[in-house]
């Protein structure tokens, strides 16, 4: 089993602040609270695109930012809340949080969406916070925090085009030049053997694997037990690439080789013998190589995709060619339920709202997503605001905490970048 996998940083968009604003009206000097909402930040959302099959595009991208809501404005007008961000992963793609290794999703059908990182709500502006007693709030509120959640994405993955050939027809070559991307090799300890594989990605932009599979025939013909896995790794494979060496370098008849490994794929297995198949002629570069063809083609008379993995001279055929072949292919997609793994599919819970750790005999450091989260919410502007950010706090249980943990008068307690003196 092959394992794609990419680590990523997901930042959902932070919610717009609300605004502070009265009505300026002739002869009034304050009118009433006239402060909108901020509207709601990007969430980062993970949506299954069948059309897909591999990460290839996610490794270009590894920090994934959603936009901040609008702010609110006087005029009680509410500020836009932003588009979701979609990132589309094939199926089968499982979700890792780093921090914790917990499976955040497992997605593996159609469509299937998950929620990564929840953008931020709107703050509220001064006018959503108007009530009977206080009929014109002086304060307002910021944005709530996206979330931000660092992230591993895994795709199982079986090669779609398994290259077979003689040992030097320049398989491993052809591998190093088509593909961008090597994925994790999982799973072979069954064999010292092991596959090439290789992401590619046509001039049509559709990503497919390639792996070499030196198990098949140069492993067979040594007499080595390649196991089950193995063989059904490579009867999964979608299409066989069938690599000759029609520059004949090492002296051997390009067609004698063709029939050999036909051959071989039969006795190994029927299955692998039926798989569609596509002739690529290697080192076309060489003298004799066009000689070569023309016999092989009059034998034959077979669709032959000539190229030179040495000069580079054809490759990007050969991928739209594959890319084409596997376009007509039916999927037969691998999904967690081939894998035979045990997920635990986990929902956040809500997070503690804060731990404390003392720094020193007179600091206290406090952390936490919650209390975090009122600290950055919070609009120091007005006497008003601070006040109601002191009383949210004390209700946190934060004065209290402290107090149980033996903190004295005038101890430093440190919140983010905020410093302030504790008072019992
Ligand atoms: P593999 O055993 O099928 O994986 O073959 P390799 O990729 O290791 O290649 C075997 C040899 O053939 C190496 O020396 C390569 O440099 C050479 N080779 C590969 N492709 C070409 C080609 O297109 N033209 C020529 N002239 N040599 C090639
Ligand atoms: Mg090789």
């Amino acid at each position: 089993m092959f394992v794609d996998e990419v680590n990523l940083e997901i930042h959902a968009g932070d919610g717009g602040d609300g605004c502070l604003a009265f009505k300026r009206e002739k002869y009034i000097p304050m009118g009433g609270p006239f402060g909108g909402n901020g509207g709601k930040g990007a969430s980062i959302i993970f949506k299954v695109d069948l059309g897909l099959r591999t990460l290839l595009d996610l490794k270009y991208n590894k920090i994934i930012k959603g936009k901040k809501g609008e702010n609110g404005q006087g005029k009680n007008q509410n500020g836009k809340s932003q588009d979701n961000v979609y990132i589309k992963v094939p199926q089968g793609t499982i979700i890792k949080d780093l921090d914790t290794g917990i499976i955040i999703a497992d997605l593996t059908k159609e469509d299937q969406e998950v929620v990564v990182a929840r953008g931020g709500r709107g703050g509220r502006g001064n006018t959503a916070f108007k009530t009977q007693y206080n009929p014109a709030p002086n304060f307002s509120e910021n944005g709530e925090p996206g979330e931000v959640r660092y992230i591993k994405v895994e795709l199982k993955m079986l090669a779609d085009v398994g290259l077979v050939g003689f040992p030097s027809v320049g398989k491993s070559t052809i591998i190093s030049k088509i593909s961008k991307a090597k994925p994790k090799i999982a799973d072979y300890h069954f064999t010292t053997l092991s596959p090439n594989l290789g992401v590619c990605k046509d001039k049509k932009n559709r990503s497919f694997t390639v792996a070499d599979l030196p198990g098949l025939i140069e492993g067979a013909s040594k007499g080595l037990g390649l196991g089950d896995k193995f063989l059904k790794h490579i009867e999964r494979t979608k299409l066989i690439a069938h690599v000759i060496d029609m520059g004949n370098t090492e002296n051997r008849d390009p067609i004698k080789d063709f029939e050999i490994i036909n051959n071989e794929l039969k006795s190994y297995s029927e299955k692998l013998y039926n798989k569609p198949q596509v002739i690529v002629a290697n080192k076309m570069d060489m003298p004799n190589a066009l000689e070569n063809l023309e016999k092989f083609k009059k034998k034959y008379n077979l669709k032959v995709i000539e190229i030179s993995a040495l000069t580079n001279q054809g490759l990007d055929n050969l991928l739209i060619e594959l890319g084409n072949y596997l376009e007509n292919i039916k999927e037969e997609p691998l999904i967690s339920e081939d894998i035979q793994e045990d997920h635990i599919l986990y929902e956040f819970k809500k997070e503690d709202k804060f731990d404390i750790f003392k720094e020193n005999e007179n600091t206290w450091v406090v952390r936490g997503k919650e209390i975090e989260k009122l600290f950055k919410m919070a609009n120091f502007q007005t006497d008003e605001g601070i006040k109601r950010f002191i009383k949210r706090l004390t209700k946190m249980g934060l004065n209290e905490k402290l107090e149980s943990l033996g903190a004295n008068d005038n101890d430093k307690v440190k919140i983010l970048d905020y410093e302030f003196d504790y008072k019992k």
